[in-house]
């Protein structure tokens, strides 16, 4: 099936009677008539539900339908992005162990490799995202667990070239997990290009809407843990789980399966039904949405390219971006997705006076609904870091990030010109 299709279909295919639409679970618990079924769910033996921090119905049709989006075989549904990441680091890493990352990640994820993990004894070493296959060579060592990128970063652009990536994780045995958040699998599906993991914020596109924080973490089922000494996790019992081999006893859903029955069940960071249910929905209308979204962007990009209160503009949908080949290369049909960033002359003041004349737009910590907004992360979700951190995240203070909706793309233009004009008066 095309994407379109799945987009509508995936996940939930009822059967004779049953409801026509997905319904929401909204339960902790299922029953069982016997003991010994229950045991065998315990013992990861049989597939079931239990216990909805492990797994829910509502849940489940959800990650279903995001990894045949992506072309994984399994998912995991999460509380949040924040959480798909920290759960997939935690399943792949021990206190000693490593990470390479990309130092232009999402400020949250940022602060989660650069300062929260190294509390858990997990060291994260960033590199520019375009680091050369040397330079990234140079970063690996033996106690080196995966490779960190976003397909889009937020809010820096960057475009991941992922034949570089792909090409340096494969020669040593090393996983590749992609952020795929920005794109979403209707403009890019990063395990076709030697992603073996891919996270999401479904808060942000999947949804769609702005109703349901969550996260998702697809498993490619295409990478071989056993016999990789990288990976003792993988390849040693689980004490904790009757000595089961995740690298050996669950075909090639291993990562799925030690990322739920071990981290999701002591850190307890799931998804909630009704969350699932509102992605769900959001979903089906994603591929329409996202061309939607990357055509408005690409206008709103070309006139910011043109107009003299503007410093520098980035989207990759530009011709004249550095992302450009990247965004050919790797996405669909040209798309580049709906966020653009641009610098305001006037710097931190310029782009104070130019939120507060925008009018259709909204000042909001958000990106990528059907409704437009703004943010200046300088003075928002990117206040915490230094100057130094800014400047290494790609941000600079007169950075204004644009989240463009699925308006018509008159008014989208109409209200960004009116409110430069305005900022300019005060230059
Ligand atoms: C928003 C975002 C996250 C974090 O997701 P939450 O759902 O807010 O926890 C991670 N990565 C990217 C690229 C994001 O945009």
């Amino acid at each position: 099936m095309h994407e379109e299709t799945k987009c509508v279909q995936s996940g939930y295919n009822p059967k004779n009677g049953e409801p026509r639409v997905l319904p929401i679970f909204q339960s902790t618990t299922y029953v069982y008539d016997s003991p010994e079924e229950m045991a065998e769910l315990f013992d990861l033996k049989r597939e079931g539900f239990f216990y909805t921090r492990l797994a829910n119905p509502t849940v489940d049709a959800l990650e279903k339908k995001i990894a045949d989006l992506d072309g994984g075989v399994a998912g995991v549904g999460c509380a949040s992005g924040m959480a798909a990441t920290l759960l997939t680091a935690c399943t792949l890493c021990r206190a000693g162990d490593n990470i390479i990352s990309t130092s232009t990640v999402y400020g949250g994820t940022f602060n989660l490799f650069g300062t929260t993990l190294p509390k858990l004894g997990i060291e994260c070493r960033f590199v520019s995202p375009r680091a050369t296959k040397e330079e990234l060579e140079a970063q690996i060592d033996d106690k080196t667990r995966f490779l960190f990128c976003e397909t889009i970063a937020n809010c820096a652009m960057y475009v991941a070239d992922f034949s570089v990536y792909g090409e340096v994780c494969k020669k040593h045995g090393l996983l590749l997990v992609v952020d795929n958040t920005l794109a979403t699998p209707m403009i890019c599906r990063p395990l076709e290009y030697g992603a073996n993991i891919v996270v999401y914020s479904t808060t942000k596109y999947l949804d769609g809407h702005a109703t349901s924080v969550g996260g998702m973490i697809i498993d490619g089922g295409n990478f071989e843990f056993y016999g990789n000494k990288r990976y003792p996790d993988f390849n040693e019992p689980d004490e904790s789980y009757h000595g089961l081999c995740y690298g050996k006893d669950f075909g090639k859903a291993g990562f799925a399966t030690k990322a739920r029955a071990q981290y999701m069940r002591d850190f307890g960071a799931q998804m909630a039904p009704l969350n699932a249910y509102l992605t769900f929905l959001g979903i089906e209308t994603l591929h329409l949405r996202m061309p939607r979204h990357s055509e408005n962007a690409l206008r709103l990009a070309e006139m910011l390219a043109e107009n003299d209160n503007v410093e520098w503009v980035k989207y990759g949908g530009l011709k004249t971006d550095e992302n450009y080949p990247y965004v050919q290369k790797y996405f669909d049909k040209g798309m580049a997705s709906g966020m653009v960033t641009f610098g305001i002359k006037g710097g931190r003041e310029g782009a104070i006076r130019f939120q507060k004349a925008l009018k259709l737009f909204r000042i909001v910590t958000h990106i990528a609904d059907s409704k437009s907004c703004v943010l200046h992360p300088a003075s928002s979700t990117h206040r915490q870091l230094s100057d130094a951190d800014l400047i290494a995240c790609g941000i600079s203070d007169n950075l204004i990030r644009v989240s463009v909706g699925i308006e018509n793309a008159e008014d989208i233009l109409a209200d960004i010109e009116n409110a430069l004009a305005e900022a300019k008066k005060g230059n």
